[in-house]
C-alpha cells in the first residue's frame, strides 16, 4: 500500500506534527490504495505561515515572471500526466481511459487559459483619459486556502492555484481527503516548477478538523472552495467570523431542456452527458426536460442509452463507467433511488443495486427515470451518481418554470433547432451557465453558479480577477515607470 504521510510546506515535503492516519479506499475493490495523514491545527499554522511568509515578495514579483512560473507549471504538469491518470483512476474510480483522455487534460486545458488570459490582462491601466492620473491597480488579495473535492480533482486543483499563482497571491490547497494522491503529484509538480517556497503548500486533511482550522485561519485572506452546499454554507460560516473573501463553486441540478425541435442526438447526448464521470459532475444535466409531443419516443430511447452504457473496473480500458466515490455516496445514491420509486417515478432502466457481474465495489446501475414531476426527492436534490430524472413539459414557459423551479443555479441546457426561442431561453435561465445544442463553451469562457450553487466565477480571466483586489490610486505620476 501506498504510505503518504508528509505535507508539503515552505517548499519542503515536512512530517505532520498532529498526525490522524486515514486510508484512502480504492472504490473498485473497497480495499485501502494508500494510507494518508490529516493534518491537525498546528499543521495547518505552519502551512498558514509559509504562506504568509511569501506573500510579499510573491506579490511584487513581475506579472511576466509569474506568468513564466506558470508555463513551467504546464510543461511539468504535461510531463507527468500518465501519473496522475494512474492516481485519479484508482483513487475515485475514473476510467483508465476517462482520466486520460477528460481528468487530467482539464488541467493542462484551463492552465493554458490561464496563461493567455493573463498575458492580454492589464494588470495595471489609467482609469481613462478624463482621469490618466487615476490609477488602477490589480494586485492579490493574499493567502488564500484552496479547498477542493474527488470527483474532477485536477480541474479543481489547477483553476484555483494556477489562477492563484498568477494573480500574486500565495496559498495552501486542501484537496479532498477521498483523493489525495493526484494532489501530492500536483504538488511535486509545483515544486519541479520552481516556484519560490511558500508560494505554494499542499497539507491533507478532512472538513471537520483541518478544513475548518482552515478557513476559520486569521491569516487566511479569502478562501476558494468547490464542493458541496453544506460545506460552502459552513466555509461561509467560519469566513464571515474575519471577513474573508469566499469563492464557493457547490452543487447543481441542471435542467437538459428538449424542444420537439431537437436534432435527433440530444436525448441520446444528454443521457451520455448525465451518465459520464458516473454521474459525478455539479453541471450533470441531471433533470430532462422534454416536450410532450416527443415524450413518449425520448424516454423509450434515453432508456436504451442508459441501458447501452457498460460498467466496468476503473482499470480496465475503454468507454464504460467506473464505481462511485465511495460507499457514503453509494448509500445516498441507493436511497434517492428507492425514494424516486416510493414517490411514484416510473423506473425505465437500471435500479437499486449493484449491476449485474458486481458483487463488490461501489457500482450503480445506470437509472432512468421517467414521469418525474419537478417536487419529487429526486428532481430536488443533487443525486451525484448515474440517475437521470425525466419530467415531461407542455411548451416554452412552462420549461422555464420548472427548470428554474431549483434552489440552485449552476449550468442548464437547451436542445432547439430555433435560434430565437435559444437565445430567449439563455437570458431567462437562472444559471451562471446555459449550454445550447451540445456546444461546448469556449476556452476561458467563465465556469460558476448562481443561487445556492455558489458565487464567483473561475476560469480565463474571471477566475484570475476573482483573486485580485481593485485599487484606485490618485495622484499617479504618469511620467515614472
Ligand atoms: P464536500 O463538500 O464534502 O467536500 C469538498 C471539500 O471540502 C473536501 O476537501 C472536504 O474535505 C472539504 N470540506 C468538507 N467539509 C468542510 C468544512 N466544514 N470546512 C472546510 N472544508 C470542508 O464535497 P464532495 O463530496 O467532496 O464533492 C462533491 C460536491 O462538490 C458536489 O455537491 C458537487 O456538486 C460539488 N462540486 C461543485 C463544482 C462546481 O464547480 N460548482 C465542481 C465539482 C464539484
Amino acid at each position: 500500500m501506498i504510505e503518504k504521510h508528509q505535507f508539503y510546506i515552505n517548499g519542503a515535503w515536512v512530517d505532520a506534527q498532529e498526525g490522524r492516519k486515514h486510508n484512502v479506499i480504492n472504490p473498485a475493490t473497497e480495499d485501502p490504495c494508500a494510507q494518508i495523514t490529516l493534518g491537525g491545527r498546528a499543521d495547518v499554522d505552519a502551512a498558514v505561515a509559509a504562506a504568509k511568509a511569501a506573500f510579499p515578495a510573491w506579490m511584487a514579483t513581475p506579472v511576466a515572471d509569474r506568468i513564466a512560473a506558470v508555463e513551467r507549471l504546464l510543461a511539468a504538469y504535461v510531463e507527468r500526466a500518465e501519473d496522475m491518470s494512474q492516481a485519479i483512476s484508482m483513487e475515485m474510480g475514473a476510467p483508465i481511459d476517462m482520466a486520460r483522455g477528460q481528468q487530467t487534460p482539464s488541467g493542462d486545458y484551463h492552465i493554458k487559459n490561464f496563461i493567455r488570459a493573463a498575458k492580454a490582462f492589464e494588470f495595471e491601466r489609467p482609469l481613462g483619459s478624463h482621469a490618466p492620473d487615476t490609477r488602477i491597480i490589480h494586485e492579490a488579495v493574499g493567502v488564500c486556502a484552496l479547498i477542493t473535492p474527488w470527483n474532477w480533482p485536477m480541474n479543481q486543483v489547477t483553476l484555483k492555484v494556477a489562477a492563484a499563482a498568477i494573480a500574486g497571491c500565495t496559498m495552501v490547497l486542501k484537496p479532498s481527503e477521498e483523493s489525495p494522491l493526484n494532489a501530492m503529484i500536483f504538488a511535486e509538480i509545483m515544486d519541479a516548477a520552481g516556484f519560490p517556497a511558500g508560494v505554494f503548500n499542499l497539507i491533507n486533511g478532512d472538513g471537520a478538523v483541518t478544513g475548518d482550522a482552515l478557513t476559520s485561519h486569521p491569516d487566511v485572506d479569502m478562501i476558494s472552495f468547490t464542493g458541496s452546499t453544506r460545506a460552502g454554507i459552513l466555509i461561509s460560516q467560519n469566513a464571515a467570523k474575519s471577513l474573508k473573501k469566499v469563492h464557493l463553486e457547490l452543487g447543481g441540478k441542471g435542467a437538459n431542456i428538449i424542444f420537439d425541435d431537437a436534432d435527433e442526438k440530444a436525448v441520446k447526448r444528454g443521457v451520455l452527458h448525465m451518465m459520464n464521470n458516473t454521474g459525478q459532475s455539479c453541471n450533470a444535466p441531471s433533470r430532462m426536460l422534454v416536450q410532450r409531443s416527443i415524450y413518449d419516443k425520448a424516454v423509450e430511447e434515453a432508456a436504451a442509452v442508459a441501458g447501452s452504457i457498460t460498467v466496468g473496473m476503473p482499470d480496465q480500458q475503454g468507454r464504460h463507467i467506473g464505481p462511485v466515490v465511495n460507499e457514503l455516496q453509494y448509500n445516498k445514491i441507493q436511497g434517492l433511488i428507492e425514494k424516486g420509486i416510493e414517490e411514484g417515478a416510473r423506473l425505465v432502466a437500471g435500479g437499486p443495486g449493484r449491476p449485474e457481474g458486481f458483487n463488490r465495489g461501489f457500482f450503480v446501475r445506470p437509472t432512468v427515470f421517467a414521469d418525474v414531476n419537478n417536487d419529487m426527492t429526486i428532481a430536488r436534490e443533487e443525486i451525484f451518481g448515474p440517475v437521470l430524472s425525466i419530467i415531461p413539459f407542455e411548451d416554452e414557459a412552462e420549461a422555464i418554470a420548472i427548470a428554474n423551479d431549483t434552489p440552485y443555479g449552476l449550468t442548464n441546457y437547451v436542445q432547439s433547432q430555433d435560434g430565437a426561442r435559444r437565445n430567449r431561453l439563455a437570458r431567462v435561465l437562472r444559471s451562471g451557465m446555459v449550454e445550447m445544442n451540445g456546444q461546448s463553451r469556449g476556452a476561458g469562457a467563465p465556469f460558476g453558479g448562481m443561487k445556492q450553487s455558489g458565487h464567483g466565477r473561475e476560469g480565463g480571466i474571471w477566475g484570475i480577477e476573482d483573486f485580485l483586489e481593485v485599487k484606485a490610486v490618485s495622484g499617479w505620476d504618469v511620467d515614472q515607470a
